[in-house]
């Protein structure tokens, strides 16, 4: 028999509602950008025991939010893990060594690699207990063969089988969306997946290698009207097509997936499905800057499937929301952080970015 969703009921379950304020929340990959922003988050909810880990040094964290226990450890250590997750009631697994497309095509050891982070994190968060536990899946998990063409049909979740996911970083994630499905059919730890698609927003990277479109576009049009040299440069030729979740709306999704039972080790979308072209993109960043640019196409350049949009269907089904933030507004915000954040690292003031590891070559 169908049971009621929680959008039939009216009702949508969140930490505030099913969490004390004083219980352990545990949050990983905290000093890079959707973490640090869920732990904000929380922290703005009233929670009073967040811990947030992150491989890197504590000044290269993009958001170190008062209160928060911070914990510079490598999660890929099982012993690190174990320490993490220590009386913690709910985990937020967001570590992973990735970037933009810049980084995963070219970097697959290390999108390979978060595999040891997301097998020994879910070990330790079942060892110790935990009630809840969320894995940050990507639509790089998605079969690449449905994504040949940039006027795409959007992406549903029985798209990720049969299986032919972005070779490195989409079959990793793929391999530990299966761990989640598993310890919860084998051994009952609830599991809690979505499958973000490109998401933006301020305190994230914008520059170095690891940055994704919209703050790599935002940096471009920052530095042509600071140089004079009104040119840019677009990876590909303009026409790939994707969809971009604000921040915010992230957050927000991935608290009410956590805390919605019928989603319980079953993948879900966690996107916007306002599909846009790079070139559109690029004048819509353009428009906010006031400035108008020569484009230029690297057609060399890592460019990603054509096209790739977020189904929201089931989504809508079962919490009756979807990401909504406009592009625009969001871009806005997002633009007047890495302004902020240029003019400060030209005026040698620190930023995390300035000592964030761009390149794992250079360790
Ligand atoms: P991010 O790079 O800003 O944050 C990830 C953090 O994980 C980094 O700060 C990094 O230092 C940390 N980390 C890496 N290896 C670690 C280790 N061994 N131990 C401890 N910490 C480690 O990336 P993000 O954009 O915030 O992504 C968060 C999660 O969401 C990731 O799992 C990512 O794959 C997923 N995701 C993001 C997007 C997006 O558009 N940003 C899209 C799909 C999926």
């Amino acid at each position: 028999m169908h049971s009621r969703s929680q959008a039939e009921e009216g009702v949508r379950s969140t930490a505030a509602t099913t969490l004390d304020k004083d219980d352990l929340i545990v949050i990983t990959g905290a000093g890079g950008f959707i973490a640090g922003a869920l732990t904000r988050y929380f922290h703005e909810q009233g929670f009073k025991r967040l811990r947030a880990v992150d491989k890197k040094p504590l000044p290269a964290w993009y958001q170190r939010v008062p209160g928060v226990e911070n914990l510079s450890m490598d999660l890929s250590d099982p012993e690190a893990c174990t320490r993490a997750v220590a009386g913690a009631r709910e985990v937020y697994n967001l570590a992973a060594d990735m970037g933009g497309m810049g980084f995963i095509e070219r970097f697959r050891i290390e999108c390979l690699r978060s595999v040891l982070i997301n097998t020994h994190m879910i070990e330790a968060a079942y060892r110790a207990g935990v009630e809840r536990f969320f894995f940050s899946s990507s639509a790089c998990a998605y079969n690449v063969e449905l994504q040949k063409d940039p006027d795409v049909r959007a992406l549903k979740e029985s798209d990720a089988y049969p299986a032919m996911a972005e070779r490195g970083y989409g079959w990793e994630k793929l391999m530990s969306e299966m761990f989640c499905e598993e310890y919860w059919s084998e051994r009952g730890l609830k599991t809690y997946i979505a499958r973000f698609h490109n998401v933006y927003g301020p305190y994230g990277t914008w520059d170095g290698g690891r940055e994704k479109a919209p703050a790599a576009l935002s940096r471009k049009v920052i530095e042509a009207q600071d140089s004079g040299d009104l040119e840019i440069t677009i990876w590909g030729d303009g026409t790939q097509t994707r969809s971009f979740m604000y921040i915010d709306d992230c957050v927000l999704g991935v608290d009410m997936i956590m805390h919605c039972d019928d989603l319980i080790a079953t993948p879900i979308n966690l996107g916007s499905s306002d599909l846009i072209s790079i070139n559109d993109l690029v004048s819509l960043i353009e428009d906010i800057a006031s400035v108008v640019l020569t484009r230029h196409y690297d057609l060399d350049a890592p460019r990603g499937v054509a096209g790739r949009n977020s189904d929201n269907t089931f989504i809508l089904d079962v919490l009756g929301w979807e990401p909504d933030t406009p592009l625009r507004q969001g871009l806005a915000q997002t633009y007047a952080w890495i302004e902020q954040q240029y003019a400060d690292r030209k005026a040698g003031r620190p930023t995390p970015a300035g000592t964030a590891t761009a390149s794992p070559l250079a360790h």
